[in-house]
């Protein structure tokens, strides 16, 4: 709040209070009369001037329920002006025409707060939702109507009109606020709690009035008369510094759903209540009665719909549950074979290769501690592709596939690893020799011809790398881009052949080990740098944000990819880990001083980092230094990795600490997704892959479907990566995805460039509620 505006604010309460106190001793009615509309006055236009503040200030996406207060501020402070007009010109019908602005504003402000809400719930959860804000409004206007209308009637339908729409607009505002935070997921704050006490008091005030309009006690210079002015201040000031925004805690949300859970009830008791009241004493409210009456009725039909939809929706959740139990093995498939040929796809492959040469590490001698690697291309694949159509070139594919199966009769596991490569696995492989005369045999089957429909008799050979651990390669990694080497030497020799990997194909082993090398010194010299992706809620607000770790040397840049293995295979990654959680709390702490709101950020972590002893305590440490909660971090941990059921006393550990959890690349590894219940993790993350092709791949659509479907039962949050295109954003929205982060909207920025274009600034006076990681939260 600037000086200007706080002077502002002091000089027109001040007035207000003046002109309020004179009146009440003042011994002259007309000059009462004067000084309480003037009083009014100028508290209905501060109230409105504050609720403009707070529109200009409220973030674009929490604009919608702003808008909605400053349209009920300044309609409340026009009616007073048409009153003022009024009481000039001593005309003083009853309805006057000032209560139609009075009147407009409460059902505007329900409306806007009504769109705001629905807005961000997803459809299974908008049904009941709708239903609840229903049934309490009409049962609060139920209750209200009984205890208020007159007993011995009204006098014209005109009056009865007026007295009946003030408790039902301004009530069902006020109702309607005070759902919508549990609803969204608000935190309550102070303002909260102002805007509805303002709307509960111009309510309560202006049916008094009536009342008293009605029965001729009206007086001016009244003490009650100041209830207007508080619940204008009170509005206002709300207002002034209202945020309504989901709050980040998925157990405070979870507990926000628990207490809506109770709202048809505490409804239909008070509709119970109502009918009583009204049976006790039916005479009077004269044509008011059958409004009361339906009311009723009509709560304890809304919560009986709506009982009938969490009934069917709750069946529908564990019917999809029981069918994610059943289909697993079926979801597994999906996700680990390739469907054009029903062979195993990369995923398996990499999978299964990883285990073998990590079973085949622990024996120290024979043939038990070698794996051999097979790769396989096909010449011209592709000129068969161009010429003939992908139709024949998937049939042409998946013969191969068959024929290789085949020719291996037994021997090793056959996957298709990309297009026209597949990969043959052998565990113990006897010889070199064995190995080569196993090549030659496949070569030989594959230039046999293809007999294909459509086209006849097609001829087209293959190539073929061969590598082996430990022998030429250190781990499975190595394995896979040595057997490509080997490959690669195959098919500039002569197409049709194969061979064996050695050290000359490449000049990847001189330069990998000049890297590792200069890995051992990255840190000192300072060339790890950290850059932040942005992730963002529906609405595209900026909710969080990844760290990652960049590495430049001699200025060219090496992708995480070739660096980060490196690292842990040299046990580096303790260190470089520590340093990469420490850059992003500091990180965290200079945003703050800088004045940005910092949302959550997630920081990588490797498992080996994990098993180091004390590692909860030494990231504790870093937090504190730093002065950052640990619930504003969220530690990122690869799914394959934490499939090692030894990690998760650690991981409940870092849980009980204070950080976020989340499984990182979640589908690429093949834990059960009912395990995930035993995990201490608040956050999934659907790998890139899954996203990459959702648009045209169904089986990729249907595992995100489920994950999230899941995740949802599981009260999970799931962040999307990879997002590159508005079609895999729409789909993933439709899916109930919630946090998205990808290229569509930014790739990693510097640590500057993510602040300028993804946050925003700390509002002085708002610091306390505004930053979405209170020191307590979580
Ligand atoms: P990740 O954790 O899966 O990180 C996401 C990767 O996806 C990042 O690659 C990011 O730049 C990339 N990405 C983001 N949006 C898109 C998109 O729309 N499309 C595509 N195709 N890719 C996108 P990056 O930065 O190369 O990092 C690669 C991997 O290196 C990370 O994968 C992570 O496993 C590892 N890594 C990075 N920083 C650290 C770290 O500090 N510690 C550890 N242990 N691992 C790290
Ligand atoms: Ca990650
Ligand atoms: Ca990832």
């Amino acid at each position: 709040m600037s000086l200007a505006e706080r002077i502002l604010s002091v000089v027109w309460l001040g007035a207000a209070t003046l002109m309020f106190a004179a009146s009440l001793g003042m011994p002259d009615a007309s000059v009462r009369v004067f000084l309480d509309n003037a009083s009014w006055s100028l508290a209905f236009w501060l109230s409105a001037y504050w609720a403009w503040r707070g529109w200009v200030q409220a973030p674009p996406g929490q604009r919608t329920v702003h808008t909605g207060l400053l349209v009920f501020a300044l309609l409340v402070a026009v009616g007073q002006m048409v009153w003022n007009l009024q009481v000039a010109l001593d005309w003083n019908p009853f309805p006057t025409p000032a209560d139609a602005f009075f009147l407009l504003g409460g059902p505007l402000l329900a409306a806007t707060v009504i769109r705001a809400t629905f807005t961000r719930l997803s459809r299974d959860r908008a049904y009941p939702a709708a239903l609840d804000f229903g049934g309490a409004v009409l049962a609060a206007l139920a209750f209200t109507l009984v205890v208020y209308l007159p007993a011995e009637g009204v006098r014209s339908l005109a009056v009865g009109a007026v007295l009946v729409l003030y408790p039902a607009g301004f009530l069902t505002a006020a109702g309607v606020t005070a759902l919508a935070i549990p609803t969204v997921g608000v935190r309550v704050t102070r303002s909260h709690l102002l805007v509805l006490a303002g709307l509960l008091g111009y309510g309560l005030s202006w049916m008094h009035w009536n009342l008293m309009v009605i029965g001729g006690q009206l007086q001016s210079g009244m003490w009650f008369n100041a209830s207007f002015s508080l619940s204008a201040v009170a509005l206002g000031w709300g207002a002034r510094w209202l945020g309504f925004d989901t709050a980040e805690d998925a157990d405070f949300r979870r507990r926000c759903d628990r207490v809506m859970n109770y709202v048809p009830l505490v409804s239909m008791t008070l509709a119970a209540i109502t009918l009583v009241l009204l049976f006790l004493a039916p005479e009077g409210r004269a044509g008011v009665q059958a409004l009361i009456l339906a009311c009723c009725l009509l709560v304890l039909l809304l919560a009986a719909l709506r009982q009938t939809i969490v009934v069917s929706l709750l069946n529908r959740l564990r019917t999809a549950e029981a069918a994610v139990l059943r289909n697993e093995e079926e979801l597994y498939r999906v996700a680990h074979f390739d469907a054009l040929t029903g062979l195993p796809n990369r995923r398996y492959f990499e999978d299964a290769l990883e285990r073998a040469v990590a079973e085949a590490a622990r024996h120290t001698q024979g043939a038990n501690r070698r794996v051999a690697l097979m790769l396989i291309d096909l010449d011209h694949f592709k000129s068969v592709n161009e010429t003939y159509g992908h139709r024949v070139g998937d049939a042409l594919l998946s013969e191969v596939g068959q024929r290789i199966t085949q020719l291996l009769a037994g021997q090793g596991l056959v996957s298709r690893l990309a297009n026209d490569q597949f990969t043959v696995m052998l565990l113990r492989p006897a010889s070199r020799t064995d190995l080569a005369q196993l090549a030659a045999t496949l070569l030989e089957g594959l230039a046999q011809p293809w007999e294909l429909s459509e086209v006849g008799a097609q001829y087209m050979g293959a190539s073929l790398g061969i590598s082996l651990f430990p022998d030429d390669s250190a781990n499975s990694v190595e394995l896979v881009r040595h057997a490509h080497s080997a490959l690669h030497a195959a098919k500039s020799a002569a197409r049709g052949s194969y061979r064996f990997y050695i050290e000359e194909f490449t000049e990847v082993t001189r330069s990998r080990l000049e890297l590792r090398r200069r890995l051992h010194s990255a840190l000192e010299r300072g060339e790890f740098t950290l850059v932040y992706q942005p992730q963002l809620d529906q609405q595209r607000h900026t909710v969080g944000a990844e760290a990652l770790l960049r590495w430049s040397v001699d200025g060219k840049a090496v992708p995480p990819d070739e660096f980060i293995p490196l690292a842990e295979e040299g046990g580096l990654i303790v260190p470089i880990g520590l340093w990469v959680f420490e850059a992003a709390c500091q990180q965290v702490a200079q945003w703050r001083a800088g004045g940005w709101q910092v949302p959550v950020i997630s920081v990588n972590v490797s498992t080996i980092q994990m098993r180091e002893p004390g590692f909860a305590q030494a990231l504790l440490a870093l937090t504190a230094r730093h002065g950052v909660p640990p619930a504003g971090l969220v530690l990122e941990i690869t799914e394959s990795q934490l499939l090692d059921e030894s990690l998760y006393g650690i991981a409940l550990d870092l849980k009980n600490a204070g950080f976020g959890l989340s499984i990182d690349d979640f589908g690429t590894g093949h834990s059960s997704l009912i395990k995930l219940r035993r995990l201490p993790v608040g956050e999934l993350k659907i790998d890139k892959i899954f996203v990459r092709d959702i648009v045209h791949d169904v089986n990729d659509r249907e595992i995100c479907a489920t994950v999230n479907a899941l995740a949802r039962t599981l009260g999970l949050e799931v962040v999307a990566e990879g997002v590159e295109t508005q079609e895999q954003f729409d789909l993933l929205v439709r899916m109930g995805c919630q946090r998205f982060q990808g290229w569509l909207f930014a790739p990693a920025l510097t640590p500057a460039l993510l602040a300028e274009r993804w946050l925003q600034r700390v509002e002085a006076g708002e610091a306390a509620t505004a930053s979405s990681v209170a020191p307590d939260g979580a």
